[in-house]
């Protein structure tokens, strides 16, 4: 997600008594104690969302589809068996966080942004393999610069014989566990040289699913912008609206379904996508040692102008469709 610039003042903690979540309040306290036996350290009963606060050339601090981030932490949290967030209580801690950090979040024109992380943990005494009776829900920001500090510009990726999540497993919510299981074939791409790895399906491998943790995207000869469909990728908020804008602002045809990593040459142009990841271009996928590049292994066309909307939209130079973004009232 590009480099932490610095850390900020406050926090929100919010805590589960007999199963009820309480008001929670802000804190400056970076540190968390809680109980040696809490079900995240040994059993990662613990979840995590991603979203970015941005500034706008008129000042106004704005989320990009937050409401999405709700309903996604609320379905993780079903996966866990941990208790639902009240809708209030999920905004309120962003907003009042925002608000508290407001002069971190970085000025407009800088491509830079205040990246926000909420995170629901299991805690207290908990020996048994059972789900938790007490639960912490907390968000913390820091503001984060580009992904790319020279522009955009596309990576080299490779795939990987490990899985980061099963085919009926966790990999559709952001549970802290798929991300351990994803650390080492990580560091293997890393070592070889490449920027991260394309996971393809458990199940068959023949598929691509993913890009370490960010959602696939390509196009295809004739223009239509396909994503995979598959049950272990995590629904990417950033990848539902590239496709929304790939056929509504640009006029093209989208498709989610399977990518098989054998006829990877129908596509001209890849891409990595995610909020921290913004829109990664993919200049080459490297596979049981052949290496196929996209185009010309430049940025396409494509994918550059689907940036430039999705960046527009996020810093108000482009016109949102209607309730992708909202503004904190700061005062
Ligand atoms: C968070 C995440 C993404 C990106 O999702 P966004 O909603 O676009 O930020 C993609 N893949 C994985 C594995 C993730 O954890």
């Amino acid at each position: 997600m590009g480099y932490a610039l610095k850390e900020t003042k406050y926090r929100f903690r919010a805590w589960t008594k007999d199963g009820k979540w309480d008001t929670g309040s802000l804190t400056t306290d970076k540190n968390i104690t809680i109980h040696e036996g809490s079900n995240v350290f040994h059993y990662g009963q613990g979840l995590f969302e991603g979203l970015k606060a941005y500034k706008q050339k008129n000042g106004k601090i704005v989320l990009f589809r937050p409401d999405m981030n709700f309903i996604r932490i609320n379905q993780g949290l079903d996966r866990l068996v941990a208790p639902r967030l009240p809708e209030k209580l999920f905004f309120e801690a962003i907003t009042e966080v925002v608000k508290a950090n407001k002069d971190d979040v970085p000025e407009y024109g800088k491509g830079q942004s205040l990246y926000i992380r909420p995170f629901v943990i299991g805690q207290g005494m908990n020996l048994g393999v059972k789900p938790s009776d007490d639960y912490l829900y907390s968000v913390f920001c820091a503001p984060v610069g580009t992904y790319f500090k020279g522009g955009l510009s596309a990576l080299e990726f490779i795939t990987t014989d490990y899985d980061r999540a099963a085919t009926n497993g966790t990999g559709q919510v952001k549970v802290a566990g798929n991300y351990a299981a994803s650390l080492y074939p990580r560091h293997l791409a890393k070592d070889a040289g490449y920027a991260g790895v394309i996971y393809l399906d458990p199940a068959t491998h023949s598929k691509i699913d993913e890009v370490g943790a960010a959602n696939f995207f390509a196009v295809t000869h004739d223009n239509v912008v396909v994503t995979p469909k598959s049950s272990s990728i995590l629904p990417s908020i950033t990848r539902k609206s590239i496709l929304y804008l790939a056929e509504h602002y640009l006029g093209l045809k989208t498709e989610e379904r399977e990518c098989f990593i054998d006829n990877i040459s129908e596509f001209k142009e890849a891409g990595a996508c995610g909020t921290a990841a913004i829109i990664t271009p993919i200049k080459a996928i490297t596979h049981k040692g052949l290496r196929y590049q996209f185009g010309d292994g430049e940025v396409g066309p494509t994918i550059k102008k689907l940036y430039d909307l999705l960046v527009g939209i996020y810093y108000g130079d482009v016109e949102a469709p209607e309730g992708w973004i909202k503004e904190i009232n700061i005062d």
